[in-house]
């Protein structure tokens, strides 16, 4: 499969391991965009949450877990998880990740997107949503 993950997993590409197990891989993001930017996926491929069996989900939340504490003991604060899942919502890699970004206090790092403003009434989305 021509899927770049794929090729970290199978370590046919360079990648700098944070934490390894059966399931799961955690690597440094190539990005340089913000410091401590790691990518936590699935050793097994899917495409993201939307193509994600249970099992899987849930392999990959532990890790996601499992690192953003580990990233507490190294001094952090706080992390933020970020994901985009099918290609409007930003997805370039076809390979279910969770972005991890270690957070201190006041480090000045904006992490969080700036939206618009919403552009229909909250009561229409409400009805459109609910489950
Ligand atoms: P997204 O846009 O949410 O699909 O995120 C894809 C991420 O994968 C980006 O942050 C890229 O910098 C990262 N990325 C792409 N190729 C590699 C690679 N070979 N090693 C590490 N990170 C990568
Ligand atoms: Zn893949």
């Amino acid at each position: 499969m021509n899927c770049i993950f794929c090729k970290i997993i199978q370590k046919e590409i360079p990648s700098t391991i944070i934490y390894e197990d059966e399931h799961t891989l955690v690597f440094m993001d190539i990005a340089k965009d913000v410091d401590g930017h790691m990518l936590a996926i699935p050793k097994k491929h899917v495409k993201n949450i939307l193509d994600c069996d249970t099992e899987t989900l849930h392999h990959l939340m532990n890790t996601v877990q499992k690192v953003s504490q580990h990233c507490i003991d190294c001094g952090y604060d706080g992390v933020n998880l970020l994901n985009a899942s099918g290609e409007s919502a930003g997805q370039s890699v076809p390979h279910f990740h969770i972005h991890i970004i270690p957070r201190k206090h006041q480090d000045g790092i904006d992490a969080w997107p700036h939206f618009n403003g919403a552009l229909t009434h909250p009561e229409i989305l409400f009805q459109l949503l609910k489950m």
